[in-house]
């Protein structure tokens, strides 16, 4: 019932309309037109203009047919840097962009399942229950649109976020939350040559701090990086200011706390050491989440998957996406692989077979849900 065709042609309009993020705009408008063609109720809501984007979260409802549970299905609008006036091509059933840009699969190849799903069902006059669905904006680089949004304007209790790389069959129920760490250490500037021991070297001391540190692979579900250090600018000056971004991440939100106050303590044990000041701040970018296995929102993802003749398996995830949001605010969320690979880079290619078993997917979990 999906029409390959269909989906192949509307994935690439998709990515033909430049939506780097906070500039989520004219496709946002262009794929609310759409959900309202298929029925649906569109509203943007307001988190546009409080995280600096030209739009807000796309929010369609679609009104029941039958009874049933109420579902969610999410994905981004935005796309990753090189991603204007990106030129899809298709070689061998793969989509490739022409070589300059990403594809921006990531995440339109979600979108295009969801809004195919909905035209097949509307198109074959199946039964459903009412469907939610939210495109977000500002997901890549901090899952802000998703953090804005409303969400007691939403019925749904369950949401599926159709945004990882794997094959679909692919349930991601594990994430980790993370925390940008930015410290400023202060040491004192004086002549390397005439009066260095009138100095404090903070690159001494971030030297230090970093040198005593649990770093890279902590334990099997937490990591942490120091990832740019700053400061400096002559050999005859003692250094006296250096800033570092760090960041670190866990699948549990006690030890990435743990470990996020390693790091500080460490910074503050070489600091005092050394005579210098030093300002961390450490903020929580979002929370970990963890869906039991056997909680229904994934046996009932298995067996749909089974139902189509794709293999279900479950796996976490090393990065945040918006089903970190979502399971923060009540809502129980799942990432299901879309098949989208090596996205974030020039070489991003979806196999359109991929594409097509994401959409029926979306349209048995719709099936499935019914009362
Ligand atoms: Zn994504």
């Amino acid at each position: 019932m999906i029409n390959q065709e269909r989906i192949v042609n509307s994935f690439m309009d998709y990515v033909r309309i430049s939506s780097p993020t906070k500039q989520e705009g004219k496709f946002a408008e262009f794929i609310s037109e759409e959900l309202k063609s298929l029925g649906m109720e569109v509203t943007i809501d307001d988190a546009g203009p409080k995280v600096g984007s030209d739009t807000g979260n796309v929010i369609a409802k679609l009104k029941g047919t039958a009874k049933g549970e109420t579902i969610l299905f999410s994905c981004h609008m935005d796309t990753v840097s090189p991603g204007i006036d990106i030129k899809p091509e298709i070689r061998d059933g793969v989509i490739y962009s022409d070589g300059t840009t990403v594809l921006g699969g990531d995440d339109k190849a979600g979108i295009a399942a969801v809004v195919e799903a909905i035209r097949a069902i509307k198109e074959n006059n199946l039964p459903h229950a009412d469907i939610e669905i939210a495109f977000s904006i500002f997901e890549e680089g901090g899952l802000h649109g998703a953090k804005n949004l409303d969400y007691s304007n939403l019925q749904s209790k369950r949401a599926f976020i159709l945004d990882s790389g794997g094959e679909p069959g692919q349930i991601i129920v594990k994430g980790p939350a993370q925390d940008k760490i930015d410290v400023k250490v202060i040491g004192k500037s004086a002549h390397a040559g005439v009066a260095p021991e009138e100095g404090i070297s903070a690159i001494m001391v971030a030297s230090s701090a970093i040198n005593r540190m649990k770093l890279l692979r902590i334990d099997e579900e937490t990591t942490a990086n120091i990832g740019t250090i700053e400061g400096g600018s002559v050999t005859n000056i003692v250094t006296p200011e250096v800033i570092i971004k760090a960041e670190a991440r866990s699948l549990d939100n006690d030890k990435l706390k743990a470990q996020s106050d390693h790091m500080v303590e460490c910074f503050e044990a070489a600091a005092s050491e050394f005579g210098a000041k030093v300002e961390c701040e450490v903020v929580r970018m979002y929370s970990a989440f963890s869906v039991d296995v056997n909680d229904p929102i994934v046996t009932t993802t298995m067996k749909a998957c089974e139902n189509i003749g794709l293999k279900p398996f479950t796996a976490s995830s090393g990065g945040g996406s918006d089903t970190n949001v979502y399971n923060a605010n009540g809502i129980t969320a799942i990432n299901l692989g879309i098949g989208e690979k090596k996205p974030h880079t020039l070489e991003e290619h979806l196999h359109i077979k991929d594409l097509v078993d994401s959409s029926r997917l979306v349209m048995e979990l719709i099936k499935i849900h019914l009362a």
